[in-house]
């Protein structure tokens, strides 16, 4: 215990401290405040966006600048601010090899705090080194566990980076997205007509059995895309033909337009066997984000490579079907990965870090960084 925690003491300091504080997407102020103060404290510049007032949240994204060669290209570090639930009163705990676990009944922050506690660890050591670095720019936005509406809404206007690493992937260290999906919610309500299931069954329409006859009649999805039905729900009362029934469910793709396509034919699946038994199906959908491939060959990827055989791990990129704010980052131009940061089992309580992963990314980020 001691051994392990005098390594890496600073590291689990952090960790700690910020998993400490509840940050709910949508609820990330206090947070972002603490973060802040961390920032400015280690020379960082930091500017806070008005994204909360258009996305109802209480805390906009936090951009953070810190200068460094100018002669060198600029990198974005990116890690989101909030987390899942159960998230309320997260209390980090560590044991005598590193690995930090919830104490039990919330889930742990890691993602994405092991994320931003790496930044920060890795500005700190760079103010420490005082070794020559390009000029690092920082985002931490809000709200990515809502698809990224955080930083799909903002302030551009001060990133000058053309190459962004998010640190935000389940993994051993080493591993990295380079692609990611489209993924579209959609909505279908059927509407067919009530009747006393009794009496007069056949003067209704039955919703469900129209719904169920369209689930059962959807095509195969796509080759790499995925159609799930995710929630469904109908009728009132067990003597009734039911009048109305919705569904809802979720399309992902790694290329954007199978997953308009499969839409397309969700939809007119949905249409037409409503249709048939002379229901009515109302479709809607949203593009919650935009699928992204980053070529292997980009600079971007090429360096994370060549950081990792410096670093001494095995590096491992691959395709996710998990969205994330890189996502966003690749519709404004800017190439990207999202890396591995010792997050895993994320999304529920059984999440975990473990301090030597935090460390070795932390060494990894400053050759991502390095002049
Ligand atoms: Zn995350």
């Amino acid at each position: 215990m001691i051994e392990i925690m005098t390594k890496h003491k600073r590291l689990w300091e952090t960790f700690h401290a910020l998993t400490a504080i509840d940050s709910p997407s949508f609820g990330e102020r206090k947070f972002c405040d603490e973060l802040k103060k961390r920032l400015i404290a280690l020379g960082v510049e930091v500017y806070e966006d008005n994204a909360g007032d258009k996305i109802g949240g209480d805390s906009g994204n936090l951009y953070g600048y810190l200068p460094g060669d100018t002669a060198l290209p600029p990198v974005l570090l990116s890690a989101h601010m909030d987390t899942v639930e159960p998230g309320k009163g997260k209390r980090a705990i560590v044991d005598s090899s590193g690995l930090i676990t919830s104490a039990g009944d919330t889930v742990l922050g890691a993602d994405d705090v092991a994320g931003i506690t790496i930044i920060l660890e890795a500005i700190t050591r760079l103010r420490e080194n005082g070794r020559p670095h390009r000029p690092v720019e920082l985002l931490f936005p809000a709200a990515e566990e809502k698809y990224g509406v955080g930083s799909a809404v903002a302030d551009y206007s001060r990133v000058a980076s053309k190459e962004a690493y998010t640190l935000d992937l389940c993994g051993s260290i080493g591993e990295a997205a380079n692609a990611a999906p489209t993924i579209i919610a959609f909505e279908v309500s059927v509407k067919g007509k009530a009747a006393h299931a009794g009496f007069v069954a056949k003067e209704g329409i039955h919703a469900i059995n129209a719904v169920a006859g369209a689930i059962a009649a959807l095509p195969e999805p796509l080759e790499g895309t995925i159609c799930n039905i995710g929630q469904i729900s109908g009728g009132i009362a067990n003597n009734i033909v039911p009048d109305l029934c919705r569904v809802s469910g979720e399309i992902r793709s790694l290329f954007h337009d199978k997953a308009l396509a499969q839409w397309e034919a969700v939809k007119n699946t949905f249409e037409r066997e409503a249709a048939r038994v002379g229901a009515i199906a109302a479709a809607n959908m949203r593009v919650e984000t935009t699928a992204y491939t980053t070529p292997l060959e980009a600079r971007v990827v090429q360096r994370f490579k060549a950081a990792c055989a410096k670093v001494g791990v095995t590096d491992y990129i691959h395709a996710t079907m998990g969205g994330s704010d890189n996502n966003n980052f690749a519709l404004r131009g800017i190439e990207g990965i999202v890396i591995a940061c010792s997050m895993h089992d994320v999304h529920s309580t059984r999440e975990y870090s473990r301090l030597g992963e935090l460390q070795q990314c932390v060494e990894l980020v400053l050759e991502l960084v390095k002049g």
